[in-house]
């Protein structure tokens, strides 16, 4: 709380009184606070890319250019780290967009058995280079949502490949979609690594990570969850994790109203 004084004097010079002026500034502070966290996040983010490139490179200058294998070997360091500055950047620019709602939002009805069979398409390669089952249970019955089907899709992507990067190999990862009260629920469920209880509720947080070196490792941004929960919100639907101590592996929950429910006004 700050506070704020200000007193009132009479003609004769006298104290008559005092206006205090009481502000509650814990939201603001904690505000600012975030904003500087994530500065910093973006900033540390950008310059561990930076370091790697420029130290190969100078390498490479010193001399090593003359190893045509030695070349390929940090050409290929190089490349891949550009690439994860280039996810970072690109999902930074999504977060933005959300933050100043820019970017139009393409909503029409659709059918989210068909995103959902879209994105299992999409990735079904990966879970394949790791010899992983992904199996998809649709709904029998349509599940017709207003929604932007690139965006959702997108979410469920994102979901995906977490469950496919923090599953081993020849893990079993299952995608279900179910309708119950005009609600359609898409289920992701993975038998990986799992989150402690204690990171769980800091999840969707941007940049939180359970561990770091093996996100950075797997070409993580940090961002994936974040961006989906805020595409998930935009639509009124509702993302949630689990990750049980007994049962191992992940699941993630994803409901989004059917069209009875959806409001059409967005
Ligand atoms: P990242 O790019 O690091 O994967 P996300 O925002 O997608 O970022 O996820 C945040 C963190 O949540 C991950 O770093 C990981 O620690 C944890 N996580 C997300 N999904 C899973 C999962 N299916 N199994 C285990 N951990 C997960």
């Amino acid at each position: 709380l700050r506070a704020k004084y200000a007193p009132i004097i009479r003609e004769d010079g006298d104290l008559e009184g005092l206006v205090v002026l009481l502000q509650d500034v814990t939201e603001h502070e904690k505000l600012e606070n975030m904003r500087k966290e994530f500065v910093a996040n973006v900033s540390h983010e950008l310059k561990t890319p930076l370091t790697t490139i420029k130290s190969y490179t100078e390498t490479l200058l010193d001399g090593a250019m003359e190893s045509k294998e030695l070349t390929t070997q940090f050409l290929t360091v190089v490349e891949s780290e550009t690439d994860r500055m280039t996810r970072l950047v690109q999902d930074l620019l999504q977060l933005s967009n959300l933050d100043f709602k820019q970017g139009r939002w393409n909503k029409k009805e659709v059918c989210i058995n068909d995103i959902v069979k879209d994105a299992v398409l999409k990735i079904e390669v990966s879970a394949k280079n790791k010899r992983q089952q992904l199996v998809c249970k649709t709904s029998e019955e349509d599940t017709i949502t207003y929604a932007d089907k690139d965006k959702i899709e997108q979410v469920i992507l994102n979901v995906l490949s977490n469950a496919i990067k923090y599953t081993s190999k020849e893990g079993r990862i299952e995608i279900a979609v179910q309708t119950v009260n005009n609600i359609g629920k898409i289920i992701i469920k993975d038998n990986g690594i799992g989150i402690p209880s204690k990171d769980l509720p800091r999840i969707f947080e941007r940049f939180y990570r359970v561990d770091k070196a093996r996100s950075r490792e797997m070409g993580g941004t940090g961002l994936g969850l974040s961006i989906a929960k805020q595409i998930v919100e935009a639509h009124d639907g509702k993302i949630e994790i689990f990750s049980e101590e007994k049962e191992p592996g992940t699941s993630v929950v994803i409901t989004l109203p059917t069209l009875e429910k959806a409001s059409v006004l967005n």
